[in-house]
């Protein structure tokens, strides 16, 4: 064929041990975050009359930081790591962090989350790209590819919920928590075994070998980089943790700091994006372009998306009729059960069209995909009418909703995974990999303010049914609102993008 690769079931066989590297990652990013929010709700800020603020608060820092650290993990593994050093530091950093997270005290809890901050930058924009350097440019089956990854993705985003929610409710939040552990050192060894076989060829090594050994202040570089990365844990859950101290007077003002920062590392990237593309040749210029542009109509999906660890989980928790199905933990599993259900179909049909000549332009696509998370958000918001009077929603609204949101997702994540690693000039791959996922970071950001609306201030523990029901859905009929509005104009502006 045409790459230098032992091929299985017609793809580099490289793809497979990422594919499982990644599942075990990811199924303990997922089983932690499906406890998240209940957990902060109902333990760290259990004694606040505004836990729903402040839970929605730190929420959407961990989000935003977690997605964060990509742009700096991408951008160290380019000049300095390699992709391999970084996988492998990246994912020991989280697993540490979800055995901390094991610990029963919120000192810990804060310190956890900031070992999973640092470690995802090291981890998740290098597993991604290394998917792309499996297959040559323009590679018709890189987007299967992406396919069949982000199908691993999911299965890890779909089990993990459902065991650790299980685990959780029956023996305790922290028990939930440290399975999540156990499966990111399953990821790892998965990715060490790959790397035994030799199935990556001299892929994802250091850009050479001078630069891990060149010395600053008397440390190799290739040793500064993971101590500079743990002396950054401990300041971050500092940041993190001085919500929890603020919180407890009443004040929210700590949350600013993140803010700040948060708004200082977007600037900075925009202002590198403009340096490189000034540098670069027009080509690459305009597909970098391409590239931020994509990266900010995602911005806007995930800001809906990313709700549901956060406000939907909350809404599930207390105005869906979840009895005899599910915990609102487990319902986090919905999205993942429907990305692996329609990830091939949709992939097909992707297919399909190329081959009638007719295959959407990414534009469009991402368009389409914004609409559907605009219905998906009205099927919730027109749920409030079929409440029983508990004030509790059928489930069938809530599994709707995720199915409409998840073909939404399909239209735009793994096609604008694959598309990146098209349109970055190999040279800062990962950096731009890690630009993509600052569509992420950044959608934490609405989600943070969104979920701040939607906080209900109460010192009733088990508040729920009709006295929270109208705020819920009438936010989603706004959110609705917005995302239909926001498709539309990607619709109708994206002739413009194409040419
Ligand atoms: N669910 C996907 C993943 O975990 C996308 C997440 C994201 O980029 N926000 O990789």
């Amino acid at each position: 064929e045409y790459t230098d690769q032992e091929q299985m079931f017609g793809h580099p066989k490289g793809l497979f041990y990422l594919f499982f590297a990644e599942l075990w990652e990811r199924f303990s990013f997922y089983g932690m975050r499906a406890l998240l929010t209940l957990y902060m709700v109902n333990v760290i800020f259990e004694a606040l009359a505004e836990r729903d603020f402040a839970t929605a608060a730190v929420y959407a820092s961990y989000g935003s930081l977690v997605y964060a650290s990509t742009v700096i993990g991408g951008k160290i593994s380019d000049q300095i790591l390699g992709m391999r050093n970084s996988i492998f530091l990246g994912g020991i950093l989280m697993a540490l962090g979800h055995f901390v997270l094991a610990i029963e005290n919120n000192m810990a809890f804060f310190l956890a989350l900031s070992l999973i901050i640092v470690g995802n930058g090291f981890f998740k924009p290098n597993i991604s790209t290394f998917v792309g350097t499996l297959y040559e440019k323009g590679d018709p089956k890189k987007d299967s590819g992406f396919t069949i990854f982000y199908m691993g993705i999911n299965i890890g985003g779909w089990v993990a919920p459902l065991l650790c929610g299980w685990l959780a409710a029956k023996y305790g939040w922290h028990y939930g928590f440290g399975l999540a552990g156990i499966g990111m050192l399953t990821g790892l060894i998965f990715f060490w075994s790959g790397i035994k076989k030799n199935v990556f060829g001299n892929r994802g090594l250091p850009p050479n070998e001078e630069v891990m050994d060149k010395k600053i202040v008397g440390i190799p570089q290739g040793i500064l980089v993971p101590i500079l990365a743990v002396m950054a844990v401990p300041l971050i859950a500092f940041l993190l943790s001085s919500y929890e101290s603020v919180a407890t007077e009443g004040m929210f003002a700590g949350q600013n700091i993140v803010n700040v920062i948060f708004t200082g590392i977007g600037i900075t990237v925009l202002a590198y994006l403009a340096y490189i593309m000034y540098k670069a040749s027009l080509d690459e210029r305009k597909k970098l372009f391409v590239a931020v542009l994509l990266t900010f109509f995602m911005t806007i999906f995930w800001g809906f998306h990313e709700l549901s660890g956060s406000v939907i989980t909350l809404f599930a928790a207390r105005n869906i009729d979840l009895e005899g199905i599910m915990t609102a933990a487990q319902t986090n599993s919905l999205n993942s059960m429907f990305i692996i259900i329609l990830a091939i179909p949709i992939s097909m049909m992707w297919t399909w069209l190329s081959k009638k000549k007719s295959n959407p332009r990414t534009p469009y696509k991402f368009g389409l995909g914004l609409l559907f998370a605009g219905i998906s958000f009205y099927v919730l918001a027109i749920s409030g009418a079929s409440a029983n009077d508990n004030g509790l929603v059928p489930f069938a609204y809530l599994l709707l909703m995720y199915f409409l949101l998840s073909v939404g997702e399909l239209f735009m994540s793994p096609v604008g995974l694959s598309k990146m690693t098209d349109l970055a000039p190999l040279r800062f791959i990962a950096f731009i990999m890690g630009v993509w996922f600052l569509s992420s970071a950044f959608a934490f950001q609405i989600v943070g303010f969104i979920g701040k609306q939607l906080a209900i201030e109460s010192t009733d523990k088990n508040i729920g049914g009709l006295e929270t029901l109208g705020v819920y859905t009438d936010g989603f009929m706004l959110i609705a609102k917005y995302a239909l509005g926001a498709g539309l104009i990607v619709l109708v502006t994206s002739p413009l993008i194409k040419k």
